[in-house]
């Protein structure tokens, strides 16, 4: 069976990587960056499944993928609802998934509408194209309308209440096309400036009872869009609850400990999900794990690499600022273990970011 994915950056490699060992798959990567129209229209037609590895798909593409929709893994239906925040707040809100109250706005009075219904704070976005906090504008007062208006503005743009969360998490499954799904357990992510910068399993502190809400809301909201393969969940913690923020159909960063620390990787089960195989076990193998991204530079996670429970992953690329260069996967028997492994890694971050050792 061919598989193409769609995009050839780390995400692409690690789901290759992830099933090198079933010789019935055969998976090739396509460089989006690649503008030839011809030479996608020949990938496309090869395959006998086409996958991405990211939901920034520009239109045209997406247009060249209808024909042959029926074998385009997550469903293209699926890719058009998560490439657009507003239809993605209303899938959630359709599949009982608690959102922050948000609207649409198309225009500077829109603005102030959006002002007068949710009051401010409110986090404005582009509705399509945003990621990493780009593309974002906080209004804290009505005079904040006109300036957020001409930054992000003269585009379609959606209004969200601000959520006051206590913390950052996410929730990753699969789902097979029998309608299987697993779910891995639930990571706390810490960003800094846009960025994830390392997330942890378990997350300090997280009650059961929030830990099942977030595998129910999963679950049905993969359920409600008949998806398959893996889609990921980030969710704010409030004091109330939690708060869906946004939805990645694809495989994601705060996922990557899965490689070493579950039994099946976020990616593997990408791949065997897409290709009608059964679902792996998505359990952690190890009482915690955590996941540190390595960005701008690489010699300070070198270290990683005397360390018995750390993995270090290096993608390859050329060194640039706020660029994501690689991770490591630190795999512990206790939290405490877990936290001092990272007290030793603390150099791949800003100072100040990890404060928990
Ligand atoms: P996003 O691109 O939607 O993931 O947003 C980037 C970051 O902005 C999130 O990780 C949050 O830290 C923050 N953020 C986004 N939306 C909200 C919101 N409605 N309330 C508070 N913070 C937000």
């Amino acid at each position: 069976m061919k598989i193409g994915i769609l995009g050839n950056g780390q995400l692409g490699q690690m789901l290759e990587s992830s099933v090198t060992d079933l010789s019935d798959l055969e998976i090739s990567l396509y460089d989006l960056r690649a503008h030839e129209e011809g030479k996608l229209n020949a990938f496309i037609n090869e395959v006998d499944i086409v996958s991405y590895e990211t939901e920034n798909i520009p239109a045209h593409i997406v247009e060249l993928l209808e024909p042959v929709e029926d074998k385009v893994f997550p469903s293209l239906k699926a890719l058009k609802v998560f490439q657009n925040r507003l239809l993605e707040k209303n899938a959630l809100r359709a599949a009982g998934i608690d959102t922050a109250d948000f609207c649409a706005v198309n225009s500077l009075e829109d603005v102030h509408t959006a002002i007068e219904t949710l009051g401010l704070p409110i986090v404005m976005k582009t509705t399509t194209e945003g990621y990493d906090g780009k593309g974002q504008f906080v209004l804290r007062t009505a005079e904040d309308a006109e300036p957020a208006w001409n930054t992000i503005g003269n585009r379609e743009l959606i209004a969200e209440a601000f959520v006051p969360f206590l913390r950052e998490t996410s929730v990753i499954a699969s789902r097979d096309r029998d309608g299987n799904v697993n779910v891995w357990p639930m990571t706390e992510n810490v960003h800094h400036e846009g960025i994830l910068r390392y997330s942890l399993y378990p997350a300090t502190g997280l009650s059961d009872e929030k830990a099942q809400i977030a595998e129910r809301y999963i679950r049905d909201l993969a359920n409600s869009l008949d998806y398959v393969g893996t889609i990921t969940l980030e969710l704010f913690e409030t004091e109330q609850g939690l708060v869906a923020n946004e939805v990645a159909p694809r495989v994601h960063n705060s996922g990557h400990w899965s490689i070493e620390g579950a039994e099946a990787s976020q990616f593997r089960n990408h791949m065997l999900a897409l290709s009608g195989k059964p679902l792996g076990n998505t359990d952690s193998k190890y009482p915690a794990v955590a996941m540190l991204n390595v960005i701008g530079e690489e010699d300070s996670s070198l270290k990683a690499d005397s360390l018995s429970n750390a993995y270090r992953h290096s993608y390859g690329k050329e060194a640039r600022p706020a660029r994501k260069l690689g991770h490591i996967t630190v795999v512990a028997d206790s939290v405490e273990e877990r936290d001092l492994t990272i007290d030793a890694l603390v150099d791949v971050m800003p100072e100040g970011v990890w404060n928990k050792g």
